[in-house]
């Protein structure tokens, strides 16, 4: 099936239209390198012009029910499952992402929107009553107003979705900045969504980081900012948004450790380690980039681990369905990943599977395993974000967990062990936002939270805690004669 790539231009104001200055950016299949679309390149004035949109949509979409939300998502859902192959083709071209990731991405969010568009209607406060003689006391949970979403470009759509389902579930309007190498599923969906979304509740603007999602950050009528981004980006923002006293929710970087204790089964390790470690080429924020292994079982984990990884096949997505991994994003990505693999390679640590790019064209990076590592080195601290795993021994279950525990990231974890008893004592000591005891990576269930602890950042997507992040608690007090 060919892909559509001819909407070019963001959605604003329930209109298509280019960016003010006329500017536009290009962006690229990162399996080829070359050019697949351009999209306008938005400004102040652009963003500016969204809020003013947003701010009238506003007066309207407050006044709407619970249920008028719910009918929303739930359409919005429906268009995603009735166009997902385009979709995922769009994203697998876009992000270089294998077909078999990217196929499951639509019914996963579809299912997303659908709990929120439930979760619309469950809104709770605490009840009313009359806590002062004379007087009855009610808590109303109100919508924030305007918000924005700012995405990453890993899970493009995904992620964006992630922040419309409690943000319109709870009464917002939004407005969405994707990252600027990966605008086109959110674009396409939005086209796609026109005639069921009312004129300016969501909007999308395409941009660089500043000035397009800086202004966003900035504009006094945003009330709460989200990113989806690097620590980096989240402290800027968490800054530059003080100015204006503005909410932030950060979801950001992470180095996930996968705790492997001395009975666990060294197979099982190997298969888990190619997933949690290369899916998305290793560009995912609970990849898991630190494997702690027992000493007892370090050599078994490692030879297995080596066959696993040495059994992908690497190449574009769109030649072969059956490709185990894809490209990272960009010449950037690609050179930051192979100079954090030379100077751990400088710094007297070992290679022992792949460690350079692969093919003529393209961004690829080759599956990784590096070992001799210290718990200081740059490799073992630093969110490398390709397929790029570290393993090192540990000798105790205290010490594993001081060494999973040993980074300023806290966003997800895993431990392995046949005994669910030492597991769930490691799993309590874990400083993650996730633990998974013998998984990595999945399952991910909108029921349940996903948020990161320390440099990770803080609040939650998914999960009825996220509506904490879009709406805020008033309290009204009636006095009764
Ligand atoms: P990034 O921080 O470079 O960019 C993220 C977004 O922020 C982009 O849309 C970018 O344009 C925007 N941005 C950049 N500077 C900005 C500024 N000053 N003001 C406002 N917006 C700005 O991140 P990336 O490279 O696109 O994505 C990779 C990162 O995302 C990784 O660190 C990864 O761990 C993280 N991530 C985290 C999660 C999570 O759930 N915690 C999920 C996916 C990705």
């Amino acid at each position: 099936m060919s892909v559509s790539v001819a909407q070019q231009k963001m959605f604003v104001d329930g209109e298509f239209v280019d960016a003010l200055s006329g500017e536009t950016m290009e962006v690229l299949n990162p399996a080829t390198g070359e050019v697949i679309a351009e999209v306008p390149r938005a400004g102040e004035e652009d963003v500016d012009r969204a809020v003013a949109a947003a701010e009238k949509a506003w007066e309207t979409w407050r006044e709407k029910t619970p249920k008028d939300r719910m009918e929303l998502l739930l359409g919005l859902a429906d268009v995603i499952d009735e166009n997902a192959e385009e979709l995922a083709r769009l994203e697998s071209r876009n992000v270089g992402k294998p077909w078999w990731v990217a196929v499951d991405e639509p019914g996963v969010m579809s299912d997303n929107l659908r709990f929120f568009a439930g979760a619309a209607r469950n809104l709770e406060g605490k009840s009313a009553a009359e806590y002062v003689e004379g007087y009855t006391s009610m808590i109303r949970r109100e919508p924030l107003g305007i918000v924005a979403g700012i995405a990453p470009w890993n899970y493009p759509l995904f992620m964006v979705i992630w922040k419309m389902g409690p943000a319109l579930a709870a009464g917002n309007v939004q407005i969405v900045k994707p990252a600027e190498q990966t605008p086109l599923t959110v674009l396409r969906f939005v086209e796609l969504a026109q005639e069921i979304l009312p004129k300016g509740v969501l909007q999308v603007v395409t941009g660089d980081g500043v000035p397009a999602g800086d202004r966003l950050v900035r504009h006094p009528s945003v009330r709460l900012v989200s990113l989806t981004g690097d620590t980096a980006t989240g402290k800027l923002i968490a800054k530059n948004a003080a100015d204006t006293v503005k909410r932030v929710h950060l979801e950001l970087g992470g180095k996930a450790p996968m705790v492997v204790l001395d009975d666990a089964d060294p197979a099982t390790v190997a298969e888990a380690i190619k997933v949690g470690g290369y899916f998305n080429s290793g560009q995912d924020c609970t990849a898991s980039s630190r494997i702690l292994v027992s000493e007892r079982i370090y050599d078994d984990v490692l030879s297995a681990s080596v066959t696993a990884v040495e059994g992908m096949s690497v190449g574009d997505p769109a030649t072969d369905d059956e490709i185990g991994m894809g490209p990272v994003i960009s010449a950037e990505q690609q050179e930051r990943v192979l100079g954090f693999l030379e100077r751990a390679q400088d710094a007297k640590a070992t290679v022992v599977t792949g460690g350079g790019a692969v093919g003529d064209r393209g961004f690829f990076v080759a599956p990784t395993i590096v070992t001799d590592v210290a718990q200081d080195a740059e490799i073992v601290q630093n969110e490398v974000f390709g397929p790029v795993v570290t393993m090192q021994p540990f000798a105790s279950d205290e010490e594993a967990v001081a060494m999973a525990n040993g980074v300023r990231y806290g966003l997800a974890s895993s431990v392995f062990s046949e005994n669910v008893g030492r597991a769930m004592k490691v799993a309590a000591r874990l400083d993650f936002g996730t633990v998974w005891v013998n998984e990595h990576l999945f399952p991910l269930t909108p029921e349940m939270p996903h948020g990161g602890f320390k440099e990770s950042g803080y609040g939650k997507d998914m999960s009825l805690y996220s509506m904490e992040e879009y709406t805020r608690i008033k309290h009204v007090c009636v006095k009764l004669s």
